[in-house]
């Protein structure tokens, strides 16, 4: 049995140190959400690429507007997307739209509600403006060339529109990594069907699939398999054309857990088989060729955390992802909490945000095949190994499920 810490380290050295981690592919913008950068990304001009009004209102020049109120000549419009040819003078102005160039031999906005209207060709203004008022100036945001994304970023929502602004139609990202997922089982029917006395609706299939969407990677579906050598072996044999395959259920002691003596048959080259954890002991990390191969706990709340700390990092490891950690955050506990001496627990637990850090207490539950329980919860907090219990106000790691 390794620690945590070991389990992760050995992971992530499994996953660099392999030869062919994803290939880039170039992909419609649209579709970029959620994926990782294989290009850098700089600013293909100056943002702004003029100097632009950032108020409705009347450009004008500052020695014009140091005393007021003041009537000023209205010569012109500035529209969005036309601009003038007006150039402003002592003693004028020109209308301006937010977003439209500045015109010549202004140096400020007026916004209009600080202005009023001396008609026909009049406009008085009310308020003194300051140097750069009511403007942006030509690459106040960005220098063309300046870098602004690196390889190995995710796209985010706002991203895309910032690729979008700078005429990226298609970007380079990394191909996704397609995982099997084959859930194990004598006791487990489909999703449609009605659980015969003993039985079991598939629960890990798709709890697997939300996390392997929600990581990067593409999901293949698998179904169940039977506890049975023969059955395994056609399955995982499917499952080892793959990047990642994951098997729940069958890598615990009972009888009828074949899901390792599998593996071995095909050569299968375990790094670790037991991790320091609760829940999730079990969990089986190996590598056949290309492949990286996992057993999960089959307990449903296991195969989660299990996932969470190692499957996690490997999918966006293998992305490149320049961030491939499990994304643990700090909390402070608000309760005093019991630490089991010969395991780290990892348990359903309740985040919230008090204004200056997270405060997290454990969500009740009732052990790890309590899935709903662990779908009433935010987050999992991570209770360290040790002696006695943890105090309320001490700061512990947590990964949150939203
Ligand atoms: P195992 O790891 O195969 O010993 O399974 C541990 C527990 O998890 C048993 O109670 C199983 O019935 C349950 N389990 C295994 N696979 C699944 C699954 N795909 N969906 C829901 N529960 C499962
Ligand atoms: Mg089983």
């Amino acid at each position: 049995m390794i620690s945590i810490e070991r389990a992760l380290e050995v992971t992530l050295a499994a996953v660099e140190a392999a030869p062919d981690r994803m290939p880039a592919e170039a992909i419609p913008l649209e579709s970029s959400l959620g994926r990782i950068l294989r290009e850098n990304i700089d600013a293909d001009a100056d943002y702004p690429g003029f100097d632009k009004a950032i108020r409705d209102g009347f450009a004008v020049r500052l020695d014009d507007v140091s005393s007021v109120p003041v009537t000023l000549e209205v010569r012109g419009e500035s529209r969005a997307g036309q601009g003038s040819e007006v150039s402003v003078t002592s003693g004028t102005c020109c209308e301006i739209m937010t977003g439209a160039p500045l015109p010549d031999g202004a140096n400020a906005v007026v916004m209009v509600e600080h202005t009023e209207p001396v008609p026909p060709r009049h406009v008085r203004i009310l308020r003194a403006a300051r140097q750069g008022e009511g403007l942006l100036r030509r690459a106040a945001e960005l220098r063309q060339g300046e870098r602004v994304f690196s390889e190995g970023k995710r796209i985010e929502m706002a991203d895309i529109g910032t690729l979008a602004s700078f005429g990226k139609a298609e970007v380079r990202v990394s191909k996704k990594p397609r995982v099997a997922i084959l859930a194990t089982g004598d006791e487990l029917v489909e999703v449609r069907q009605n659980p015969d006395a003993g039985q079991i609706r598939n629960s890990n299939s798709y709890t697997l699939l939300g996390q392997v969407l929600a990581a990067g990677g593409e999901p293949v579906l698998l179904g169940i398999g039977r506890d049975n050598l023969e059955d395994l072996r056609t399955r995982i044999g499917l499952g080892l054309k793959h990047d990642v395959l994951l098997v729940s259920g069958g890598v615990s002691m009972g009888k009828y857990d074949f899901v390792e003596n599998v593996f071995a048959e095909y050569g299968v080259k375990v790094l670790f088989d037991s991790v320091a954890m609760k829940p999730g002991k079990p969990t089986v990390l190996g590598t056949r060729g290309q492949t990286f191969v996992f057993g999960l706990p089959g307990n449903p709340v296991s195969t989660i955390v299990a996932f969470r700390m190692f499957v996690t990092p490997v999918i966006r490891s293998l992305l490149k992802a320049a961030d491939h950690g499990p994304g643990t955050l700090r909390a402070r506990l608000e309760e005093s909490t019991k630490c089991d001496p010969a395991r780290t627990a990892i348990v359903p637990a309740l985040v919230r945000f008090d204004g200056e850090s997270y405060r997290i207490r454990t969500a009740p539950w009732k052990g790890s095949s309590d899935l709903a329980g662990l779908s009433r919860a935010n987050a999992m907090v991570v209770i360290p190994k040790a002696e006695g219990s943890l105090k309320a106000g001490e700061w512990v790691d947590f990964l949150s499920l939203e």
